[in-house]
């Protein structure tokens, strides 16, 4: 392992019922509350009511920012700031999934700065405060929940970038896998995707001695596979909900990559699509994961055997390491395929005409990107070909 300080301040309050905790926690921070949601999800499931409900019990002065899009955009971001600054909003609280929590991130900082958030986005410039904000989630999927990332798209310039600083992490998140019954059907199988997607991204790295987190990481993936498909044929199970959203949350809070750095070169390749295109995140990673996969595991074939032998159950008699590998990966796509992931980039109706334009927008001004193969643009154009 390398040496690591780990530091998560986010408080979890998970489980059924346990909105009741809203009022006490949000009156630590003030009564000028900004409430947060995208289309109206909430609106239909009965959340917004009840989170309503919860704030009138501490006589909150809520103020309302709907609307935030999949893909969160920094057009939105801005009229948040915009609304924060004129309304001396004092916390935030994002109610909903991981594209309402990242807009919420991006708010809460930019309401402490006059510097454009997109030059913050983009690193350009760095802001060291942010006003405190909590998270009710409503999809698993990102973990956003419990980390400080922010991932925010310009559709002006076709970019998709992630961010994040010591202050965005939430002060606190209520999960209650109730709050995810009307998640439907694609957008279970895309969190589903997302989360898996997250612990792949740390498992393949070069850093040794490893086997604790390696266990995590294969535990948390198999326990996603085996509930899966039973949630996918029953919605509304509390049990099954529960585990993906626990699984969601422990996939990327920090915990599974102490000591080491995954790769991150699939969420790259993915940005850049749903930045040009924009499609869903976990439909995106679907697709390229596996052909990153494909294109880097010659670098360290024992990495993607391990992952064969022990996630997928790959039997080994009479095989290269290398076709244990690659049984391992045809596992994960089948997986996918079968829980009705798309398989392909046509499937999003995207063709070889913007396969250099995505590619520019993967590299960005780097000159690489990933961390367990350095790729070029040259990589992503063959990944990208690969996966049409
Ligand atoms: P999302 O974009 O937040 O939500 C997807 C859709 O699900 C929305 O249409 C939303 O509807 C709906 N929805 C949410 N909760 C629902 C519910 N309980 N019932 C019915 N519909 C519901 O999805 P996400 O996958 O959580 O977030 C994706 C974004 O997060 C992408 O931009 C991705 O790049 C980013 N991301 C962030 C991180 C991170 O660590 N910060 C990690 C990975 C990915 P409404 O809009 O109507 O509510
Ligand atoms: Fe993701």
């Amino acid at each position: 392992m390398e040496n690591f300080t780990y530091y998560n301040p986010t408080k979890l309050i998970f489980g059924k019922g346990q909105l009741d905790a809203l009022p006490k926690e949000v009156q630590q921070y003030g009564k000028k509350v900004l409430l947060v949601y995208g289309g109206g999800s909430i609106k239909r499931n009965g959340i917004y009511d009840d989170v309503i409900g919860k704030l009138n019990e501490i006589g909150a002065d809520v103020f309302e920012l709907s609307g935030v899009e999949p893909n969160p955009r920094i057009s939105t971001v801005r009229k948040g700031v915009g609304i924060c600054k004129q309304e001396g909003v004092e916390f935030l609280l994002a109610v909903g999934g991981g594209s309402t929590i990242d807009c919420t991130k991006a708010i809460a900082t930019g309401a402490k700065t006059d510097i454009d958030m997109w030059e913050i986005v983009t690193k350009k410039e760095k802001v060291t405060d942010a006003l405190p904000f909590g998270t009710v989630l409503t999809l698993a999927a990102t973990g956003s929940e419990m980390n400080a990332g922010s991932v925010i798209t310009n559709w002006e310039t076709n970019e998709k970038h992630g961010w994040g600083t010591p202050n965005t992490f939430p002060k606190f998140s209520i999960l209650d896998p109730a709050n995810t019954f009307s998640v439907p059907r694609d957008q279970t199988i895309y969190g589903i995707v997302d989360m898996m997607s997250h612990v792949l991204e740390h498992y393949f790295h070069h850093t040794a001695n490893t086997p604790i987190q390696d266990q995590f990481c294969e535990s948390i993936l198999r326990t996603v596979i085996e509930t899966a498909p039973m949630l996918l044929d029953d919605l509304e199970n509390y049990e099954y909900r529960e585990t993906i959203m626990l699984s969601g949350t422990l996939a990327l809070n920090g915990m599974l990559n102490m000591g080491y750095r995954g790769d991150w070169a699939s969420h790259n390749l993915e940005h850049a699509v749903s930045a040009v295109h924009d499609i869903p995140h976990g439909g995106g990673l679907a697709i390229l994961f596996p052909h990153w996969m494909e294109h880097v595991m010659d670098e360290n074939v024992n990495r993607f055997k391990q992952l064969a032998i022990r996630v997928f159950d790959v039997e080994v008699a009479g095989k290269s390491d290398r076709e244990v590998a690659l049984e391992g990966i045809k596992e994960l796509r089948e997986f996918w395929n079968r829980i009705g992931a798309p398989s392909s980039l046509v499937d999003y109706s995207i063709d070889e005409s913007t396969v250099e334009l995505m590619a520019e927008k993967t590299v960005g001004a780097r000159p690489e990107f990933g961390n367990f193969k350095k790729l070029t643009k040259q990589d992503s154009i063959e990944i990208f070909k690969a996966s049409l």
